[in-house]
């Protein structure tokens, strides 16, 4: 089964009891998850209709493929409805949305202040100086590091501004080049 807010395979929990979609760090209740089995994967019965207006990104938990969401969260592939289970969904399954920042081209050691990261991030993007960023290694390692996003000042300034990433407490042989950088957002 897929998961319904992200579109990632699910996989049974530790216990064994239910299914977590590790992205998202969601658990499904035991009755959403017997509810999402029945109707897309087992296919036994379908979805109620709720009639109103929906909103949101939705996912095929029958084939992981995003759906369509107007008067209805409905799949065009297995044509089964969400509806029934989206406010559970909602109210009661947090999604933990994550973002990646950037991955790493190349890194410079400044004595005392860490590595500093190429590329940058747009300066848009840089909402906050000081971030928690996940490092995920091409060796599937992971580590959870501060991140300072320092926007740099050019004269004249440029069509489109940078911001550099600088890491705390992190050498080159902890970082290697195409390591990814992830933030998470709610
Ligand atoms: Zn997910
Ligand atoms: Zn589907």
């Amino acid at each position: 089964m897929f998961c319904p807010k992200c579109g990632d395979a699910m996989t049974a929990t530790r216990d064994g009891t239910t299914l977590e979609c590790v992205r998202g760090n969601m658990e499904l209740s035991v009755a959403m998850r017997a509810g999402l089995v029945e109707i897309f994967v087992e296919r036994r019965r379908s979805a109620k209709r709720v009639g109103h207006r929906f909103g949101g990104e939705w996912f095929c938990p029958g084939c992981g493929g995003p759906m369509i969401v107007d008067d209805g969260v409905q799949c065009p592939r297995c044509s089964e409805h969400l509806d029934e289970l989206v406010y559970q969904l909602v109210e009661l399954h947090p999604h933990r949305v994550r973002r990646r920042l950037l991955v790493v081209e190349e890194r410079f050691e400044i004595a005392g202040r860490g590595l500093v990261l190429m590329p940058g991030v747009p300066a848009g993007e840089a909402t906050r100086s000081e971030l928690s960023v996940e490092l995920l290694r091409p060796d599937g390692t992971t580590a959870v590091v501060r991140a300072h996003v320092e926007i740099t000042f050019a004269v004249p300034l440029p069509k489109e501004r940078w911001a550099t990433v600088r890491l705390e407490g992190v050498t080159k042989a902890d970082l290697p080049i195409g390591t990814e950088l992830w933030l998470d957002e709610g």
